[in-house]
């Protein structure tokens, strides 16, 4: 099989710095192991830019299982914090995907999500790791109530802030014509699932990964967008 990637990193129109990271920054194609990951970081001053960043520099140079690197990128905040204290409290998101063999390994952590687009049927592959996901796993809000629940923001997981934290792993057998999306919340937030869907539903990658910034946008794009697109072909 091969895979054809595209990224995207975009500050919305609100913000005033990038705190989201993605790998790679560039797009590509390949036949042999990709590695493709979203990190949405927080902490306040440039503290969220650091955390994204230091946490997919790790992830993505470690030779790892996609859970092993994304403990990695925790590993490696905790360590920046105990070298520069005032650090304490920086955070990310980080969404992981190893696509190699055809098979597809997810590692997840925070309100980043992973969607994949199969017969022109788009499903979210990981789950939302917010107050707000954990009334709806309990069966006390509905996932629409979800979408504008004030606790939707407040993170149950997140990368940073503890030397143990719990992965989320997902193993997806892949087919050709296949469709994979990673994205920050900046997206999710501006772009109900059915625009996503359509969106991903015609054009190359490239264009597809700015067609969501662009939609994020143009719908107020009140937080840093952040999108991987991968495409699985024969
Ligand atoms: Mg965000």
């Amino acid at each position: 099989m091969r895979y054809l990637w595209a990224t995207a990193s975009h500050q919305g129109m609100v913000r005033e710095n990038n705190e989201d990271a993605i790998f790679p920054t560039s797009s590509g194609e390949s036949s042999d192991r990709v590695v493709l990951i979203v990190a949405d970081g927080m902490g306040g001053h440039v503290a969220g830019e650091v955390a994204s960043r230091i946490a997919i520099n790790a992830a993505a140079s470690s030779g790892l299982s996609a859970g092993d690197r994304v403990a990695a990128a925790n590993r490696a905040i905790r360590e920046e914090v105990a070298r520069e204290p005032s650090l304490e409290g920086m955070g990310t998101t980080m969404t992981l995907l190893t696509v190699e063999d055809g098979v597809a390994n997810l590692a997840h952590v925070g309100d980043s999500r992973a969607y994949m687009s199969r017969d022109g049927e788009l499903t979210q592959i990981s789950d939302d790791h917010n107050v707000a996901a954990e009334y709806v796993a309990m069966g006390q809000l509905s996932a629409e109530e979800a979408t504008s629940h004030p606790q939707r923001h407040m993170l149950t997981r997140t990368l940073g802030l503890s030397r143990f934290v719990s992965i989320d792993e997902i193993s997806i057998d892949l087919m050709p014509g296949d469709r994979l999306l990673l994205c920050s919340d900046g997206l999710t937030e501006m772009v109900p699932d059915n625009v996503i869907a359509k969106a991903l539903g015609d054009g190359a990658p490239e264009e597809v990964a700015w067609e969501l910034v662009e939609l994020a946008n143009d719908a107020g794009g009140v937080d840093n967008i952040s999108v991987v697109v991968l495409d699985v072909l024969d």
